[in-house]
């Protein structure tokens, strides 16, 4: 008999906020609750709404940072891969919760099949003037710039944004904002992969892709702004679960 049932957890696209306590409360009963009995914990990116550096004192997220550092404690190793909201993270983050940071996209060894991870926004193709805003602001210039910004001009500029992404939102079709499928084929082909698990679209689903010769799978994660949204893994495979508040 093992202690407990050997499973790796992930998540993503929570968006916590400071306005949004109830989706805070949920992440930190699952990192005291389930998640201290996981293997490991793979947070794919937009775990916050924004990031405007890591020397933010926002008391909300210091809870957060706290609640990981206690799973990372615990013996649980935590890996952070950047979203497109929380893509200012860096390593003092990482330090004071004890994260890894993953490349995007990364491939990971499970229980014997070889995964792929990503966020899922550079699969957005379609929407060509958001994948420039994602080159612009994935630039270790920009992010360098940006990091020379005082505290108040980085909030600032990020409530900005903030309102010109939503602004834009409204005004493209939903489908633009979803996956292209020929990126998901190249995405396969190129990593040699029969498994992608991504985030970002909100659009919870486990896709058959075909690959003409082999069949692969798609997992997207959800958000959690109504439930959260969880892959649960073990040597059965994934399983991808809502969690009811
Ligand atoms: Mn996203």
């Amino acid at each position: 008999m093992t202690p407990h049932a050997v499973t790796t957890l992930f998540i993503s696209d929570l968006h916590l906020e400071a306005s949004k306590p109830e989706i805070g409360e949920q992440f930190l009963s699952f990192l005291e609750g389930e998640a201290t009995q996981a293997d490991a914990l793979y947070i794919l990116g937009d775990l916050f709404d924004s990031w405007v550096g890591d020397d933010d004192p926002n008391p909300h997220y210091s809870v957060m940072k706290g609640a990981i550092r206690n799973l990372v404690d615990a013996g649980v190793p935590v890996f952070f891969m950047h979203g497109n909201r929380d893509f200012m993270i860096g390593e003092q983050f990482a330090e004071e919760t004890g994260v890894t940071l993953l490349d995007d996209p990364v491939c990971i060894e499970l229980y014997g099949e070889k995964v792929l991870l990503s966020h899922g926004d550079a699969l957005c193709i379609d929407d060509a003037q958001y994948q420039q805003v994602r080159l612009m602001t994935r630039n270790p210039e920009w992010q360098a710039m940006m990091r020379a910004k005082t505290l108040e001009e980085r909030i600032a500029f990020a409530e900005n944004a903030r309102k010109q992404s939503q602004a834009y939102n409204d005004s493209v079709g939903e489908d633009i904002m979803d996956v292209n499928q020929d990126a998901v084929v190249g995405t396969f082909r190129k990593r040699g992969v029969d498994i992608l698990l991504h985030g970002h679209t909100h659009r919870p689903a486990i896709h058959d892709v075909d690959l003409k010769g082999r069949m692969a799978k798609r997992i997207v994660l959800g958000d959690w702004f109504e439930q959260g949204s969880v892959v649960r893994w073990d040597k059965h495979g994934p399983r991808l679960e809502v969690m009811p508040r």
